[in-house]
């Protein structure tokens, strides 16, 4: 069914971020909120994601928001009635000399805002993860409250509770461009041919907005590239923490009773540039060897444990490597999220109440951190994140 030719709020994009910001315009009170997808819920990135949540940066903002995006998801069932499938394990971040001074730092930063982290020494790591190497290591950091989401599950969780709202929900519904009048989006044409028109539209389609943008004369400072992921057959022991290690390039987590998760954290992944269209499902043996490899030289146990399975996503990289969110410049009538740069899940809940403030009388001062111009201004986001502890790794450097 097509939806109606007017709305309030037209979402493009029913992915984590869509469906968040969906159930939040819906949770103030906009009436005649839509939500379409080209193809099904989730089925872009979101439903390949590792969907980690830890609160290491060393910008208060991001830490604030990755921390509310934690307790969204953990609170979800009792908030809104849907489970969005977060597991408090606990989050390691391994450290070594080279990283020590950024590492504290980060922890400067997290422990007035509230996050329960600390810094361990190797023998208090040991006692954590009696089966971690430390040999290379001067202690680590440790997120007592975070662990990881469901983000396909809990994108339908906030979906679901969006629809129970009134949001009007249209999968296999594609935007074919966008509809202009002199400064302003107007609305949108899906690919049928059907004309719908909005007070606001959210273009959240991820990888997809620089192509939906380029007509408009956007060229969006974000690539798209190609991020895997393999599970092994080793069964976590119970109470093991994600172990996060730059040191190695990989992150290890529990995936569920069974099976244990590594992706990779190699900063050479955002240069495997990919059509988000023709990205492959699986990841390449050799990525897969390298990951084990890497993954076993902390925790020893994974260099034997078969192969669950594999897959490859997409991540769209800005230019800074943090979000865009908020207006285009010189153009009404719409406004964005993309370059979420791997780090969209944790974000998501935190960036659905910065887009929709869009429709409220105040602006969320946030915005102003992630707006598009900040490049041009020569004030992109500077703030360390486990991946720039990855590249201070791969290059040897402090
Ligand atoms: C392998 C991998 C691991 C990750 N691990 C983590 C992690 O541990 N922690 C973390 O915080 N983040 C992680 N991320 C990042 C996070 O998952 C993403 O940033 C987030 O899911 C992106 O959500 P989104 O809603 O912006 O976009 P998407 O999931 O890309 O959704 C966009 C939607 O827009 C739709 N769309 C596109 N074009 C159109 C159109 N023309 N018309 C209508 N609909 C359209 C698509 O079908 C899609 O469903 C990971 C990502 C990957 C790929």
């Amino acid at each position: 069914m097509n939806p109606s030719p007017r709305c309030s709020a037209l979402i493009v994009g029913a992915g984590i971020v869509g469906c968040c910001t969906a159930y939040r315009l819906a949770q103030q009170g906009v009436g005649d909120v839509v939500i379409i997808d080209k193809a099904d819920a989730a089925s872009g990135p979101t439903g390949r994601s590792s969907g980690i949540i830890r609160q290491f940066y060393t910008d208060p903002t991001l830490v604030q928001m990755a921390r509310q995006g934690l307790h969204e998801y953990a609170a979800s069932l009792k908030t809104f009635g849907h489970d969005a499938g977060f597991v408090r394990t606990g989050w390691l971040l391994t450290v070594d000399a080279r990283s020590e001074p950024i590492a504290r730092k980060g922890l400067d930063v997290q422990r007035p805002l509230g996050v329960p982290s600390r810094w361990l020494s190797v023998d208090e790591m040991r006692a954590l993860v009696p089966e971690i190497a430390v040999g290379d290591l001067v202690g680590g950091i440790y997120e007592d409250d975070s662990g990881y989401g469901d983000p396909p599950g809990a994108a339908t969780a906030f979906l679901s509770a969006a629809r129970e709202l009134g949001v009007s929900y249209h999968p296999h519904t594609a935007v074919a461009r966008f509809v202009r009048r002199g400064d302003r989006i107007a609305g949108v044409e899906t690919a049928n041919g059907t004309i719908v028109e909005a007070e606001l539209i959210f273009n959240c389609a991820g990888s997809w907005v620089p192509q939906l943008l380029a007509p408009l004369g956007y060229a969006t400072p974000v690539s798209t590239s190609r991020h895997q992921i393999v599970t092994l057959r080793e069964r976590p022991r119970p109470k093991r923490p994600i172990v996060s290690d730059p040191v190695n390039l990989v992150y290890i987590r529990p995936e569920g009773n069974d099976l244990t998760l590594i992706g990779s954290n190699d900063p050479a992944d955002s240069l495997d540039h990919v059509d988000v269209e023709r990205c492959p499902e699986y990841a390449e043996d050799a990525k897969i060897e390298t990951m084990v490899t890497n993954a076993s030289r902390r925790l020893p146990q994974l260099e034997h444990a078969g192969i669950a399975h594999d897959w490859s996503g997409v991540y769209d990289v800005s230019t800074d490597g943090f979000p865009i969110l908020g207006k285009l410049p010189g153009l009404d009538g719409i406004v964005i999220a993309t370059g979420l740069s791997g780090h969209g899940f944790k974000l998501a809940p935190a960036i659905a109440e910065i887009l929709s403030s869009y429709l409220s009388a105040t602006v969320d001062p946030r915005a102003h951190l992630f707006r598009w111009t900040r490049f041009e201004e020569g004030e992109p986001i500077r703030s360390t994140t486990t991946s720039s502890l990855t590249t201070m790794a791969a290059a040897g450097t402090q």
